[in-house]
């Protein structure tokens, strides 16, 4: 018997069982089971004790997790590899215990065409520790086209746009529809990131001419009437043309976005929407940490509406927009929040921050399992990832319930080293993440770099580059 995660042979095709941990699946409360993984899927699900095989992992007081999908991911290669790259920024997803990335198409260059996408997935192909999926950008219809044959998940939307990132952007309400029309064509998934750029720009320009350059008043034009705006195009395109559309970044619009997204999602199932894990106050972490926490940090009640919303599912899933900035890019907006780039590094933190949450009792198991990985899997028609059932890629995460730890910003693994999180004191530590049943981080520790696989929409790429384990 192995007990070790790290002494399993685990290459994807001796079975082997993992006994006795408390596992977390969607809608039910968390069981304790044996799971027989081989040929890197789950095989079987059995009760306690009753699977015979040579490789054992003793899960015994430890839960098993499915390793978290996040849609939202910035890992800003190629392009701009002085933030994040490849290797790093899914080291940090691998030892956070999330074994799925959809990184999004605003690299250098700009994924608006199909070779451009080539190019991107066979760049990342043998360099990723956890699985990789990427996102297709622009807005012409045949570009669009080929990128879903090249694999791509689904296409971005950016309804606002920053310097050097002009290609990926749908300056109207004519160009979104244009896009949405020809997704509900190619059957792909949705993200759009809302927003009225030119609104958004004249509210900043008032509160500048006013003497604003405190992190509130940019929280106020990212919750103001441009974002709403853009928001209320985006749902009524939605329900006029029927397709899915997903929002991105939900959380970061305020609450009175929740609510419209709510009320339009009641008449039109199709929509789907994601939330960072809301774990910044605006009480205590945006007086002590100014705009390193912008945009996702809450007043108390709007922290606690989001917690109900994912809880409930009116919104589906936690999504990190990880956007790994250098304190030398962030740093400017200690003296004008204007200067600094939204966003900070939290594809490490974020899976652990919900599970603390269910821990301490702040938000229920049985939704659990679903926002982190189930949800994310159907938003991308994903049959074979998401979860703790046969048939399923064997993703997934053996943690301690019964320890706490602390976030330590050195021993994280984004290449910007730091975090808004530093400090906090967790509960719940994550042991083992395993990718389709190979163990890829233990402790905090990569073990197996290289071997995450491209996860794409059949097609014909999947006959080339799939190499890389
Ligand atoms: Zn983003």
């Amino acid at each position: 018997m192995r007990s070790r995660p790290e002494a399993n042979s685990a290459t994807g095709d001796a079975p082997w069982v993992l006994r006795g941990g408390r596992l977390f699946t969607p809608g039910r409360d968390p069981a304790v089971a044996d799971l027989v993984v081989a040929g890197g899927t789950i095989a079987a699900l059995a009760p306690p004790g009753t699977v015979d095989l040579p490789d054992v992992v003793d899960a015994d007081g430890l839960d098993v997790l499915p390793g978290a999908i996040d849609l939202h991911v910035h890992f800003r290669d190629p392009g701009q590899t002085h933030k994040e790259t490849v290797e790093t920024g899914t080291a940090a997803a691998a030892c956070g215990g999330t074994t799925l990335v959809c990184d999004m198409p605003s690299t250098q260059p700009q994924v608006v065409t199909a070779e451009r996408y080539r190019d991107k997935r066979r760049s990342w192909t043998g360099r990723a520790a956890v699985d990789f999926a990427l996102w297709a950008g622009g807005t012409d219809p045949a570009e669009l086209a080929a990128m879903a044959a090249e694999g791509a998940i689904g296409v971005k939307v950016y309804m606002a746009t920053s310097p050097g990132f002009e290609q990926l952007y749908s300056p109207d309400r004519e160009t979104v529809r244009r896009v949405l029309a020809v997704s509900g064509r190619l059957g792909w998934a949705v993200s759009v990131h809302a927003g009225d750029q030119a609104a958004s720009d004249a509210h900043r320009d008032r509160l500048i001419r006013a003497g604003r350059r405190d992190p509130a008043a940019v929280l106020e034009v990212n919750r103001g009437p441009g974002n709403l705006s853009g928001l209320r195009i985006v749902l009524d395109l939605a329900a006029e043309l029927g397709g899915r559309v997903h929002l991105a970044h939900l959380s970061a619009y305020g609450e009175a976005a929740l609510e419209l997204f709510l009320r339009a999602r009641a008449a039109h199932p199709g929509l789907t929407a994601e939330s960072c894990f809301p774990a910044l106050s605006e009480e205590e972490d945006l007086p002590r940490q100014g705009v390193d926490v912008l945009p996702t940090v809450f007043a108390a009640p709007v922290r606690q509406r989001l917690l109900r919303a994912l809880a409930d599912g009116g919104i589906d899933a936690v999504a990190t927009d990880h956007a790994p900035h250098t304190r030398r890019e962030k740093d400017p907006g200690r003296t004008d929040a204007w200067a600094a780039p939204a966003g900070y590094p939290a594809v490490e933190t974020s899976l652990p921050l919900a599970y603390d949450a269910v821990l301490r009792g702040l938000w229920p198991p049985r939704r659990f399992a679903d926002a982190v990985a189930a949800a994310p899997a159907r938003i991308l028609g994903l049959p074979g990832k998401g979860g703790l059932r046969v048939g399923a890629d064997a993703d997934l995460v053996l943690a301690d319930p019964a320890s706490t730890w602390l976030v330590d910003q050195a021993r994280l693994h984004s290449k910007v080293g730091w975090s808004p999180f530093h400090g906090r004191r967790l509960h719940g530590r994550l042991r083992t993440t395993y990718v389709r049943g190979r163990p890829v981080a233990h402790d905090g520790e990569i073990l197996d770099p290289g071997t995450g696989r491209f996860v794409g929409r059949p097609g014909p790429h999947d006959r080339d580059d799939e190499a890389g384990g």
